[in-house]
Formats: C-alpha cells, structure tokens, sequence
C-alpha cells in the first residue's frame, strides 16, 4: 500500500515560463510537486510520456543533431528505451512497449520524420538567416529561468519558436457566445515570458513569436513588449505568494475538475480530498474500506463507504487480495478507476493506484 506520509515543502527558487500557467492555475500543486522532487504519485497516460521523446527529437533535429534517416532512427529508439527505462523504474511496466500502448504511435513518427527534411535542408548559419535552437535565458533576478527551443534571426526579424507535439488549439466562447478556435492561453503565456526573458538578456524584442506542431503547422502569438512585461511581474508575485505560504503554513489550492484532472499529485492533496468527499469527478474514490472479495475466478472486489456512499470497485488483480484484506476499516484513496454504467461501481485498470 502506498503511503504519503509527512510533506516537506520546500522553496520554489524559480520558476520557467511553461510552469507558470500551472502555478497560476492552482500554485499548491507546484508546491507539492517540490515537495516529492517532482516525482508524481500517479501514472500519466502513455501519450504523455511519448510526448517527451517526441520532443526531444524536435530538440535534437532543430540542434542539427539528427540530420539524417539513420541518426533519426539511432536517436528515435535511443530516446524511447530512455523512457522506457523510467517507466520500468517507476514501476509503471504496463505502458510498456510504448509502441504497444501509444495512439497513433506509427503516424506520430512519420510526422516527427518530416521535420527532418524540412530542417536538413538548412545549414546551422545560412546567408540570410541564424538558427540558434535550445537557448537557455535567465532573468537577472534569477527568479524566471527557461530554455527556448528555437530562435531564427533574418536581419532584422526575430522570431522565437515552442514546438508542442500535443493541440496547440482550444476552442473559446467569443462575448457573443459563439466557439471559435484560438492558441491555448498557456502557450500564449509561455511564449510570452520567453519573449520577456530574451528582451531582458539581449535588450532585443522578438518580431515573432510563434509555435509549431508535430505536423508542422506554425501558429503565432500577437503581444507587445508590456504584455511581456506584466507576464513577468505576475509570474514573480505568484512564486513569492509560494514562498510566504511555506512560511505562513496557509496553503491556498484551486480544486476544479480541469486543474485537477491532469494533476499526479492528487493522492496528496487535502484539498482535492475534501473535494472528494463531496462529490466524484475524476474516477477517484476514497473512504474506509469495509470489505474485500475474492471471486472464483481470482478476481478482487473491494467496498468503500465513504459517508453515507457505498463504491464497489472491482477487478482488482488476486496478488493485490493479501494487502486489501490487511487494509480493512483503514481509510484509503483509489485512483485512476473506470466508471462503470451503475451508480457508485467502478473498475480497476491497469493505472489504477491505492494509497492510505
Ligand atoms: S489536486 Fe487539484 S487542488 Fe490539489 S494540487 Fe492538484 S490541481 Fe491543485
């Protein structure tokens, strides 16, 4: 069973410019992600994690580091044996082969692979344009620190670029009510600190900000050099609120469905348990286990009762029956279920976590 124990928090130093629309969002879960050394207590999906090589490789083509259909293929494997290797030492071997578990796995590399041609095709310093990919900028204060993935200089346009492997897009509601597509408002934010941080250390302002996509869409970010500005007075006042409530002992948490689905630090989260106790919005349950089953075929019923709610969860594999059966009349937190179509039923899968 895992345990939470005691949270240390710690100081947040800095903070980069793709934390900060999370910390903005709910600032504990940037505490408590301090707190466990950024080790999260849940499983994020398989994309998630095939996000990172997929990034990584934009890094390493943008670098001029793969060049070629050989080194994509050394590198590509390179990097997901690296996250296999984690996702083994997290203990997290069900997503594993990535290739197995990954939508679009197939698709995703091909896309990946049109990035080759198009940056093979320029040398690292043309005639009429510089390439500098992976620039790390820090601000003078130190307080805002963060690395740009690519920024092209043609005389005197200067355009700094985020590629994202995952939608760029969301739809908003316009003041008359009606949908219309729009860049994500945290991308905007983060490209707008970069754009700060780059004016503060080269006295400089971009021309462009823009971002681009696995398949090589470029979307860009209007601002202006106060809007940066602001940015990055609020993202300063935001850690120091962080600060002060390590000192103060008074947390302040945003516990909505949207900031918590994402969030891996849940299980240690007293707001989000209060939450949970109220109402179930995230296929999480949480009460005093009052009996465990184990069926002919192996498989394992758990029964919580959580005020006056009873959840049946079911599926548990047998090997988890010794340790649900020494948890009974303990409280714990189950995550990560599936919704069945009956009320208050929910089944175990394969990310399903159990913490007292
Ligand atoms: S679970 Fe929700 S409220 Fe708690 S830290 Fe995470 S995002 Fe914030």
């Amino acid at each position: 069973m895992n345990k939470i124990g005691k949270i240390n928090f710690r100081e947040i130093k800095r903070i980069s410019p793709s934390q900060f629309y999370s910390m903005k969002n709910c600032a504990y879960k940037s505490l408590l992600a301090e707190a466990f050394e950024k080790k999260p207590l849940l499983p994020v999906s398989p994309n998630a994690y095939f996000g990172i090589v997929l990034h990584k490789m934009l890094e390493l083509i943008a670098k001029g580091e793969v060049r070629n259909d050989d080194g994509f293929n050394k590198s590509f494997n390179e990097q997901v044996r690296s996250v296999e290797k984690t996702l083994f030492k997290n203990g997290y071997n069900f997503f594993i082969p990535l290739q197995k578990n990954v939508k679009d796995y197939g698709l995703k590399k091909i896309l990946l692979k049109k990035h080759l041609s198009a940056m093979s095709e320029k040398p690292a310093i043309s005639n009429d344009a510089e390439y500098h990919s992976e620039k790390w900028f820090e601000s003078k204060d130190k307080l805002l620190a963060g690395k740009i993935d690519l920024v092209i200089i043609t005389g005197t346009d200067l355009e700094l670029i985020d590629f994202k492997t995952g939608a760029i897009m969301e739809d908003v509601l316009d003041d008359s009510g009606e949908v219309f597509s729009d860049v994500k408002e945290e991308y905007k934010a983060q490209l707008k600190l970069y754009a700060y941080l780059y004016f503060e250390n080269t006295e400089k302002l971009p021309t462009k900000l823009s971002l681009v996509d696995l398949a090589k869409q470029k979307f860009t970010v209007d601002f202006s050099l106060s809007e940066c500005i602001s940015m990055f007075e609020e993202a300063k006042k935001l850690l120091q609120c962080t600060k002060e409530s390590i000192v103060t002992g008074i947390f302040v948490a945003n516990p909505t469905q949207t900031n918590c689905r994402y969030c891996l630090y849940r299980p240690a989260c007293s707001f989000y348990q209060c939450q949970l106790n109220i109402d179930v919005y995230l296929n999480d349950v949480s009460g005093s286990l009052r009996n465990v089953v184990k069926y002919q075929n192996g498989n394992v019923s758990v029964f919580l009762q959580s005020g006056d709610k009873q959840f049946t969860i079911t599926n548990f594999p047998a090997e988890r029956y010794n340790m649900l059966k020494g948890s009974v009349n303990k409280n714990i937190g189950i995550y990560n279920l599936r919704k069945e179509a009956t009320e208050f039923v929910f089944s175990s899968t394969k990310t399903t976590m159990i913490y007292e």
